[in-house]
């Protein structure tokens, strides 16, 4: 069945039901933060998201680096952030956001289960899907041992072997969360050198279950009703061998959300959403934080410090809005509300 709460606009020709001043798309940590920070200003906000709250916090075990928690899941920290946006009144709502668009100063929202919201501010919180190895085998085996989350799928694989792709923060970090069921880990990567933090690697390297394997590239993943074997393929001497694994879990970076544009956005030939120093994109009214955007790194601190000044800058966006309105009336006071 397809619910629409609210039809507005010129599209539905219908005049507007509830609205919002700002409608914040993806509840991960930058979502979340933006929702506190806009609820705290008395805006009336919707944080949007096609999952529960929690974004990559939910596909992290154990967090280590947020200031003030020496160590907490990701599940706790997750629901911590919505509990304390809710407080301060976001309200949060399912929904696949498929399209945003402005129609001068009005932002629309859709979204894929037919709602179509209002606002006057967008902050687009989107994140990223994991990057695919595009190699023979990954969709075919996709859910019967191709895994992009060691949280959700690493149970699955007691006293099993595992091969991990990459060489980033995450495949070092769930490479090593992975010992803890398998019995062996292989961690392929195509360099002999990790990207990965140097506290991470560390830890990898004293783990007795976790094997590199450098220099070297899946080429197919295969088996019969699941995963039985990758073939690799040394990149410095061109051997081609096969190594019998049980799953695979590919890590090799993200692909960034940033699709849900109506009108073309700025972004960077990756797609990141390149954002001046108060989170504005190129479309005025609509900002972006966290992992969506182009910066160095991408860490909770830094996303929920990026939708601090998101939260911010649009509020100081919808001041300027209603300063303008204000003027605009008292010059014809013939004119009347929007
Ligand atoms: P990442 O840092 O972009 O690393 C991706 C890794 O995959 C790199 O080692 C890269 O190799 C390799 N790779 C990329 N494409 C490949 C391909 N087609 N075939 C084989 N290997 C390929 O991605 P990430 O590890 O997913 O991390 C994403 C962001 O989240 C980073 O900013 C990271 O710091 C952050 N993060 C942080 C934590 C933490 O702080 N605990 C945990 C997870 C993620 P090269 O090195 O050769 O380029």
């Amino acid at each position: 069945m397809t619910t629409s709460f609210f039809v507005f606009g010129p599209e539905s020709g219908q005049s507007a039901g509830t609205e919002y001043d700002v409608i914040v798309v993806g509840a991960g940590p930058a979502g979340m933060c933006a929702g506190l920070y806009c609820g705290r200003a008395r805006l009336k906000t919707l944080v949007l998201d096609k999952l529960a709250p929690g974004g990559e916090l939910l596909n992290t075990e154990w967090i280590e680096d947020y200031p003030g928690f020496r160590l907490i899941r990701g599940v706790e920290l997750a629901q911590r952030m919505e509990e304390h946006a809710r407080e301060f009144g976001a309200e949060f709502r399912m929904g696949t956001v498929t399209e945003v668009w402005s129609e001068g100063v009005d932002k629309f929202v859709r979204t894929a289960e037919g709602d179509l919201y209002k606002a006057k501010a967008v902050i687009v919180c989107t994140g990223g899907s994991p990057r695919k190895l595009g190699v023979p085998g990954e969709a075919e085996f996709a859910g019967r041992g191709v895994s992009y989350c060691a949280v959700c799928d690493g149970a699955f694989f007691q006293d099993q072997v595992l091969a991990v792709v990459g060489g980033g923060d995450a495949a070092v970090e769930e490479g090593t969360f992975l010992t803890r069921y398998a019995r062996k880990v292989y961690i392929i990567h195509r360099r002999d050198q990790l990207r990965a933090q140097p506290i991470l690697q560390e830890r990898a390297f004293a783990n007795p279950k976790i094997e590199f394997i450098w220099n070297t590239v899946v080429e197919e993943i295969g088996g019969n009703d699941a995963v039985e074997w990758v073939r690799l393929r040394n990149v410095k001497d061109g051997t081609v061998w096969t190594l019998p694994v049980n799953g695979v879990f590919i890590y090799i970076g993200f692909v960034p959300n940033s699709n849900i544009f109506r009108d073309p956005v700025q972004t960077d030939p990756n797609g990141y959403i390149i954002t001046n120093e108060r989170m504005e994109t190129s479309i005025p009214g609509i900002f972006a934080a966290g992992d969506v955007r182009v910066q160095l790194v991408r860490q909770i601190t830094n996303a929920v410090g990026d939708a601090t000044t998101a939260a911010i800058a649009a509020q100081k966006y919808i001041e300027q809005l209603k300063d303008a309105e204000r003027r605009a009336r008292a010059a014809d006071p013939t004119r009347s509300d929007s």
